[in-house]
């Protein structure tokens, strides 16, 4: 069996069609990189996974399914290119599949593509001739054109493929095909959707992550770290930093209005990252933040915390309400890691009260008293890096 995979938007890119290729390839094969003798081919509009053994099929399905820039994949059968074999190769098809569904009785449609034109029947003849075939051959099938319980592909290509199921992939643009960016990843719901979402359009991400030691365990640290884990099998490669800010905070704690904590401590989150940003080829900062969702995300708070860096903020979630990002971690798989009951950072030191509308004049003021440049420096030196997939 063979993987045929169809890919989407980057038909459009005219000139970079084969630059963004040869990333979708590489994405592909990257993906697949655990199975051993899996082997990528470009074909016409399509990529072949060739190698796999039956059994690792599912598998491997599920592992290209992730691949952003991917529209669909097909577990396809390679048949000879000749009626004969493949009236057979069809039939064969079409009667597993009733079988797998437990199908006594089903409707059905051959659809045909032909993209090798010196093959001697036209599509429309194609799919005429051998869903005439498994008319006589298979009991229980009938024909219906317009919506049939389920189509037998054919294509005639520089090979021929005979499919039954199409399986949508991700979407979006393929991996690296559009940059670099720093994602501040907590161990929430949020941040693991943010990343993914940008991703998706082919950002390449590194990520930040500020823990409070002791305040917050091993185990938390170990939640972003299986977090990150879970967006690189869409995203590729993570470069995760993981920086210390149990200095920061205590010193905000001690020397600021409380109420203005968590203001202070989030553009602190956002020097640090801009500086790791710049460090690291990142072109901007990304968020999981959504307007109004916390005292710190409403627009006043946002504009407040866009002002300490000069860095662009990408906040890919900043309309949607909360369940409507949970059904996407739900989705990608991030949902149960982020649910586990770890302390965060910011759920260390929170004020009871703290400000939903201030005023980016009096936090500045507020913030004077603090260090600002060598606190960000000694955050800066304190990352440990972890390469994550
Ligand atoms: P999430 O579910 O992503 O944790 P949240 O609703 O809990 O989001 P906040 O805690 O206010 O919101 O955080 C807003 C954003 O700030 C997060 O989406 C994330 O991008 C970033 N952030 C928060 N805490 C951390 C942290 N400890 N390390 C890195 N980034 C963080
Ligand atoms: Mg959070």
């Amino acid at each position: 069996m063979v993987l045929l995979i169809r890919y989407g938007e980057i038909h459009l890119k005219g000139l970079n069609r084969p630059y963004f290729e040869k990333l979708q390839r590489q994405a592909i094969k990257r993906a697949l990189r655990s199975f051993e003798h899996a082997q990528v081919e470009k074909g016409q509009g399509r990529f072949y996974v060739l190698g796999l053994a039956d059994e690792e099929i599912p598998r491997a399905m599920d592992a290209v399914a992730k691949v952003f820039g991917l529209h669909s994949v097909s577990p396809a059968v390679e048949i000879e290119k000749d009626m004969d074999a493949i009236r057979q190769g069809l039939c064969k098809l079409a009667e597993e599949y009733m079988r797998r569904k437990g199908l006594e009785e089903a409707t059905f449609k051959v659809e045909a593509t032909r993209s090798d034109k010196r093959f001697p029947l036209k599509s429309m003849q194609i799919a005429a001739d051998t869903g005439g075939y498994l008319l006589q051959n298979i009991p229980g099938l009938t024909v219906d054109v317009h919506n049939p319980d389920f189509r037998v592909y054919i294509e005639v290509r520089e090979q021929c493929y005979g499919y039954v199921d199409i399986i949508p992939c991700a979407g979006g643009m393929p991996q690296k095909s559009n940059g670099r960016a720093m994602l501040l990843l907590s161990g929430g719901i949020d941040s693991p959707v943010a990343g993914f979402s940008i991703a998706k359009r082919g950002v390449e991400l590194n990520a930040v992550h500020y823990h409070s030691f002791p305040y917050t365990s091993e185990a938390a640290k170990q939640k972003v770290i299986d977090l990150a884990e879970l967006v690189s099998a869409y995203a590729g490669r993570i470069h995760l930093h993981v920086v210390s800010f149990t200095d920061i905070q205590m010193q905000i704690y001690e020397k600021c209005p409380h109420e203005m904590l968590v203001l202070i401590m989030r553009r602190f989150m956002m020097r640090i990252a801009e500086r790791l940003a710049q460090e690291n080829g990142c072109k901007a900062v990304v968020t999981g933040e959504s307007i109004g969702q916390v005292a710190s995300q409403t627009l006043d708070s946002l504009v407040v915390t866009d002002d300490a860096v000069s860095m662009p903020v990408f906040r890919p979630l900043i309309g949607m309400d909360k369940l409507e990002i949970i059904e996407i971690a739900k989705k990608i798989g991030t949902y149960e890691t982020s649910i586990l009951p770890h302390e965060d950072c910011c759920t260390v030191f929170v004020p009871k009260h703290p400000q939903t509308h201030p005023v980016l004049d009096k936090i500045k003021e507020a913030e004077r008293v603090l260090e600002i440049d060598r606190l960000v420096e000694e955050a800066v030196q304190s990352v440990e890096r972890i390469i994550i997939g």
